[in-house]
């Protein structure tokens, strides 16, 4: 199960990045163009409540003759908001899906540390193919949406634990999106005849087809 862990374990690694990237991008908004999406009706009146908070501290300070805290800070984008609390609350409902097979008399952990549980849990997590099979999508789904929220449509994750099984380069990619693993080495070719590699484009692995494989 060694491939499916490292690229697992990568998948996290890159969620977490992505999860510090959104925290940053909530108030600056400097993340790249993303098409324009109509509000939801939730987030509209969230964003309704928001202004008039905002108008009723402004208020509120302006009689105590003071200028109101945060004024001239970029608005809390609402969108990232959403995307970032639904990631969490992912996170938490994966971390208690493994922990229920792995480790049940395991608490809970704080948000903050919800990846670095289930970090610690993978290994054991890997044991259990139905189990890897649904952390490893789910974080494939994390880590995708994560990403498209921050205008970040690069699927490709870097297989740093293995090499190619053909090449022995350490060339290997998952695409998040398609969930295939390739190998990036442009002279990598497996000799199939009949394979896509045969033609120029690259080998692709499933990341069960690797299972087994030697690690690095
Ligand atoms: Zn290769
Ligand atoms: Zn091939």
């Amino acid at each position: 199960m060694q491939t499916e862990l490292t690229a697992t374990a990568g998948l996290l690694a890159v969620l977490d990045r992505r999860l510090i990237a959104l925290r940053a991008a909530l108030h600056t908004g400097d993340r790249a163009q993303r098409p324009a999406q109509a509000p939801t009706s939730v987030q509209l009146a969230a964003r309704g409540a928001l202004a008039a908070a905002e108008r009723w501290d402004a208020q509120a300070m302006a009689a105590r003759g003071l200028a109101p805290i945060g004024a001239g800070k970029a608005p809390l984008d609402l969108a990232l908001l959403d995307t970032h609390r639904d990631i969490l609350l992912d996170l938490a409902a994966l971390e208690r899906a493994i922990a229920d097979r792995v480790a049940p008399t395991l608490a809970p952990p704080s948000r903050e540390r919800l990846t670095r549980r289930i970090a610690d849990l993978l290994p054991l997590a890997s044991l259990l193919s139905d189990l890897e099979d649904h952390v490893h999508s789910e974080l494939r789904r994390l880590t995708w949406r994560a990403s498209a929220a921050l205008g970040d449509t690069t699927p490709l994750v870097r297989i740093t634990a293995m090499r190619c099984p053909v090449c022995s380069a350490l060339s290997l990619r998952l695409d998040t999106e398609r969930d295939l693993i390739t190998c990036f080495n442009a002279a990598c070719r497996c000799g199939e005849n009949l394979c896509r590699c045969a033609d120029g484009r690259r080998h692709a692995w499933r990341p069960s087809d690797l299972i087994g494989q030697e690690a690095v």
